[in-house]
């Protein structure tokens, strides 16, 4: 599933290709991807120019030059893919925008769980309504908000790390590296971390994701998570604990193990994390 690397390398690369191109039309062939609201919304957006294209944890935000914004949510399985106009689409095309000058931008989902909407008209603070509910972005936490936030939490640390309400942007392989790179163990209460570790939290989960992003982001073995041009990103070479059960710790050498975390799991180095 991406997460906040993989998102934000998408971004990036498509602010060269589309930002300042007319949108020329929209093809819509799967009616789930954009179940939200009643299609004439999407129809409405032909003939804008790409104004700018924002984050906010996994939304990728295109912000056209009338004020309005197409939230793009790729959840469990989604891709953006700029393709050749007219090359053959491939199974799973469930959108395509066509812009002037400019490859095609097409959204590809197998499992049909991302979505493509018109946001509501930001108000006067900027604050998009469909996305209000979600943290702030990962990338750009403080120390003195995850305090905050992580006070009294009986929940495990991971938990709270994957809560898009607490912070936005991090899912299961984030979570894992982040709390290896904090020395913490994502099975200890969020509650009680001393504020020392909240700052190596905070910290840590700022350079897990730079560095994640650096690496255009993490491609699984499904091969799931590919950037614009179809191409895997190269972070999972990096991955401390992430998917290495029983494989021996890359700093102390214990091995790494899986554990129960409710009804999710969460990889970690016994030895390193405390
Ligand atoms: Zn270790």
């Amino acid at each position: 599933m991406p997460e906040l690397a993989e998102v934000e390398t998408l971004r990036r690369d498509l602010i060269p290709l589309y930002v300042g191109h007319r949108l020329d039309g929209i093809a819509i062939m799967g009616p789930r991807t954009v179940r939200r609201h009643r299609p004439e919304m999407l129809q409405a957006l032909p003939g804008e120019v790409l104004g700018r294209v924002g984050r906010h944890g996994k939304y990728l935000l295109l912000g056209w030059e009338s004020g309005r914004i197409l939230v793009v949510h790729l959840r469990m399985s989604g891709q953006l893919l700029a393709s050749a106009p007219g090359a053959p689409l491939a199974s799973h095309t469930h959108a395509v925008l066509y812009f002037e000058d400019a490859p095609e931008l097409r959204f590809v989902d197998p499992r049909t769980f991302g979505e493509l909407f018109v946001a509501s008209p930001p108000d006067g603070a900027g604050t998009v309504a469909e996305i209000d509910h979600l943290g702030p972005d990962a990338v750009v936490v403080e120390a003195k908000y995850l305090e905050r936030a992580l006070a009294g939490r009986r929940a495990p640390l991971k938990s709270i790390m994957l809560d898009q309400s607490v912070l936005a942007g991090i899912g299961n392989i984030y979570a894992d590296e982040i709390c290896f790179a904090a020395r913490l163990r994502p099975d200890r209460a969020a509650g009680s971390l001393r504020a020392t570790q909240v700052d190596r939290l905070a910290r840590s989960v700022r350079s897990v994701l730079e560095a994640a992003i650096s690496k255009r982001g993490s491609t699984l073995g499904d091969g799931q998570y590919v950037d614009l041009r179809g191409r895997s990103g190269s972070y999972q070479t990096q991955h401390m604990v992430y998917g290495r059960a029983g494989q021996p710790c890359r700093v102390c050498g214990q091995e790494v193990v899986k554990l129960a975390l409710g009804a999710r799991s969460a990889f970690a180095c016994l030895g390193c994390q405390s």
